[in-house]
Parts: structure tokens; C-alpha cells; sequence
């Protein structure tokens, strides 16, 4: 016997009727037992809770989209939009992505590897964090969905981009966080006027508690109903890494996870983008980083496992802090089939991986950005990523939001009164050359 069709309700306010225009999407299929769902605000499998995820027609998107046709398209994430789920032209975060990929010769040398590459999104537009991404899928997605208010669960740069974009946008919003995140983040979800609630809590009863709302109210919450809208956005990062790499798959990626959704996603840009004859197949291994205060899933990749035992976080990566990672169980699948492995690094190798970008690429990353540097080197020393191999490292977020983590650890200002006598004194500039020697 045939299921109950999914409930209209489910489908945001304002569902477009499903014979108009969808894009190149199909549906959305579920991940475990494929059923297919329309495409609305859901995101569980009625049969099994499987997560949802786009289905595209991948037959029509090879016969438009072309390294020529990319090429052309404005240097934002939105020059891939056909492997983008929006149905028709993006409305929010149109300014999106294309960050730069740095050749870090510098850091290479440091960590002993023969080619490192810097995927630098703690630079992203307009709230400096790989989340932009995301956020500008999801929300594109819920206006077109006929969505009003927006909404999310978030470990801190999630509800700094949902506030900004939706400002932008016109949007009314709520973000809910745990209520010891950094101030850093605080301010900017604040600033944009968004409604900022703190839980008392981690993350994981954060995202408990935003479930039942969104059973409740008709918002669109970007990482719960908007889920599989949402996570597709990772996706761009990949395909520009493999764009500015000069169309090709970079043989080791290092990315740091809190859900694990965006290592899952980078995977399936590699894999898309070979299907597509857009790069050549070569193999590629995907490893995981993450913080040893939140570990779950690189301590089940370490113990050889297929699921992560839940934890209760304590870490100063705060952005990382899931301790029940939504798609842990498809990262771990990933870092197995791809040949890749996962670490983890204390809170001290987080700052010391921060002070290495830093002082090698001039590039200030925050505590995530640490682990992912920390573990990429904990990983070239034991010969994961072997020394004559090239890899890319996934930047996520912008130091000047974690302030808080490093302050008394960078050094200190010395101070002095405006006069040349103190400044010899300090001794700092004794051996450097001087104009008349
Ligand atoms: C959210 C976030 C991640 C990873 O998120 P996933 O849930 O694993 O997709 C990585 N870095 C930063 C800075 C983040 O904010
Ligand atoms: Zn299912």
C-alpha cells in the first residue's frame, strides 16, 4: 500500500505547484531508502528518518554546464548554480564565495608537505565564515518557498550569516545559540537586529529544542526544515577548489567538522564535478579534523567504528562543538571510502595551529581554522598525507570573531613613552640594519 503523501503543511506558506519550474532539481530523495519527497521545507524521511537530500537532473546539467560556461558566469559561488538548489534566480547572498585559494609555500615548508593550498573562507562575504554558503542557499530557497520569518540552531558564525542575510533580505529572523558562545559572535547576530536567543545549554539541546519549534511555527529554520537545501551550498566550496586549482581534484583535503556536513559535501562536489566531465577523475582522500574537547567522529574514525558515540563538548573550538553530529555517520563513511583518516588536536595545538597560518600566510583564522592546521599536521608527520603529496586545507572562519581564545597567548604589546631612547632600550631592533652603518 502506497504511504500518506507528505502533509501540505510541510511545504512552507506558499508552495509553488510542482509542474512549475524546479530548476534542475528532481526531488528530494531520502539518502537510506530513496523514497522521493517534493520539494518543500522538509528534511526526515517519513519511513525511516533517513535525511533528505536534492535530487538533480543530471542528464540536462551536463548538456549546459562547462568549464567555458562556468568560466564566463561572475566570480561568486552562483557561477555553479545548476548544481545549486534554487529553482530560479538566487535573491539573497547573491555577492556569495569565490574566496581565495592561497598557495601557502610558506606553511608547506613548516608543516613538511611538497604543495599546500589555503581555501580561504574566513574571508567570505558578508559575515566571514564558510556559512555565507549555506545561508545564501537556504534563504534564496525559502523566499521562493514563500517563507516570511527564518530561523536557525547555531554554533555561532550559522546565526551570524542567517542575521546578516536576512537583514539584507528583508527577512524577519531568529537565531538560537548556546549561551556561553564568544562575544565575538554574539555581537555579530546582534548587530543586524536579529532575535538572538541564548539556551542554556550545548548545542545539541539548542537543536532539540528548534526542532519543536519548527514542528510549530511556519518559519524557515535553514539547518532543520531547510536542511537539504542548506547543506548543498557546501558544495560550492569544493567546486571552487577544484576551479582554482585549474580544474582538477586536489589529492588530499583537510576539513574540520561539527556535523560533519560540510566534509560530506565537499566529497559529493569531487564526485559531481568528475560525472560531469567538468575535471578529470583522479582519486582523492578526504580527512577529518577536529577538536579532542568534541571528537566524536574522528574518535570513531580512530577506533575503526561506523558510529560515533555521543559527547557532552569542551573545547575552545565553540564552532565545532556538536556532540552529536548530524552527519557524522556519512563523514565517517566518507574519510573510509575515500582512503582518508581523521584527528583530533587539543585546545593548545588549536592555538598554536591558528599562530602557524597566521605567522606563515598572514592569514587569521579562528579556533576552527586551528584544528583543521593542527591535525593537517598532526596527519603530514605521521605520514597520512604523505610528504611529496599536495593537499588543500579548509579555512571555515575569521579570527577577529575568536578573540577570546587567543588573547594572552599571541604575546603582548611592549609600551613606551614617544621617545627613541626607549625604543633602543626594549633591545627588539638590536643587529637590524641601520640607514647610515
Ligand atoms: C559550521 C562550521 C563548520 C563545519 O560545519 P559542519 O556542520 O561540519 O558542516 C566548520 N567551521 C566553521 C567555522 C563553522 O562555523
Ligand atoms: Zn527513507
Amino acid at each position: 500500500m502506497d504511504p500518506d503523501p507528505p502533509r501540505d503543511e510541510r511545504l512552507g506558506p506558499d508552495i509553488m505547484p510542482m509542474s512549475e519550474n524546479q530548476g534542475f532539481m528532481k526531488a528530494l530523495k531520502c539518502r537510506e531508502c530513496g523514497h522521493e519527497y517534493p520539494l518543500g521545507a522538509t528534511h526526515v524521511c517519513e519511513f525511516d528518518f533517513g535525511p533528505l537530500e536534492v535530487a538533480y537532473d543530471y542528464d540536462r546539467i551536463k548538456t549546459q554546464l562547462t568549464r567555458e560556461v562556468i568560466a564566463r558566469r561572475p566570480q561568486t559561488m552562483w557561477r555553479y548554480r545548476e548544481l545549486l538548489p534554487v529553482a530560479g534566480e538566487p535573491t539573497v547572498g547573491r555577492e556569495v564565495g569565490f574566496t581565495p585559494l592561497v598557495k601557502a609555500d610558506r606553511l608547506a615548508k613548516r608543516l613538511g608537505i611538497r604543495e599546500l593550498w589555503v581555501k580561504n573562507d574566513a574571508v567570505n562575504y558578508p559575515t566571514l565564515s564558510f556559512k555565507d554558503r549555506v545561508v545564501s542557499v537556504a534563504l534564496s530557497r525559502s523566499v521562493e518557498l514563500g517563507f516570511k520569518t527564518v530561523a536557525c540552531a547555531s554554533t555561532g558564525n550559522l546565526a551570524n550569516s542567517v542575521a546578516a542575510n536576512a537583514a539584507a533580505a528583508g527577512l524577519e529572523c531568529f537565531v538560537f545559540i548556546p549561551h556561553d558562545l564568544e562575544q565575538g559572535k554574539v555581537v555579530n547576530s546582534l548587530v543586524y537586529g536579529a532575535n538572538v536567543i541564548g539556551i542554556r545549554g550545548h548545542y545539541d539541546e539548542v537543536n532539540r529544542l528548534c526542532a519543536e519549534i519548527a514542528g510549530k511555527y511556519g518559519w524557515a529554520f535553514v539547518n532543520v526544515n531547510m536542511r537539504p537545501y542548506y547543506a548543498e551550498g557546501s558544495k560550492s566550496m569544493g567546486f571552487e577548489i577544484q576551479e582554482q586549482l585549474g580544474w582538477r581534484i586536489p589529492e588530499h583535503t583537510v576539513v574540520c567538522m561539527a556535523s560533519g556536513s560540510l566534509l560530506t559535501k565537499i566529497h559529493k562536489s569531487y564526485q559531481e564535478f568528475s560525472k560531469l566531465g567538468i575535471v578529470p577523475k583522479t582519486p582523492w582522500k578526504i580527512h577529518g579534523a577536529q577538536a579532542t574537547g568534541c571528537n566524536p567522529i574522528t574518535q570513531a574514525q580512530k577506533a575503526g567504528l561506523d558510529f560515533f558515540k555521543p559527547q557532552k563538548p569542551n573545547t575552545i573550538a565553540k564552532s565545532l562543538a556538536i556532540g552529536t553530529p548530524a552527519d557524522g555517520f556519512y563523514a565517517l563513511r566518507v574519510m573510509k571510502e575515500t582512503g582518508g583518516s581523521g584527528d583530533d588536536v587539543t585546545d593548545d595545538d588549536i592555538r598554536e595551529g591558528i599562530r602557524l597560518l597566521a605567522e606563515c600566510e598572514g592569514i587569521f583564522a579562528e579556533t576552527a581554522g586551528g584544528v583543521t592546521v593542527g591535525v593537517a599536521r598532526k596527519l603530514i608527520a605521521q605520514g597520512k598525507i604523505p610528504a611529496d603529496s599536495s593537499a588543500v586545507l579548509c579555512i571555515t572562519g575569521n579570527g577577529l570573531k575568536t578573540l577570546d581564545a587567543v588573547v594572552g597567548h599571541v604575546g603582548q604589546t611592549r609600551e613606551i613613552r614617544p621617545s627613541l631612547r626607549e625604543f633602543e632600550a626594549l633591545g627588539v631592533a638590536d643587529g637590524a640594519e641601520l640607514v647610515n652603518a
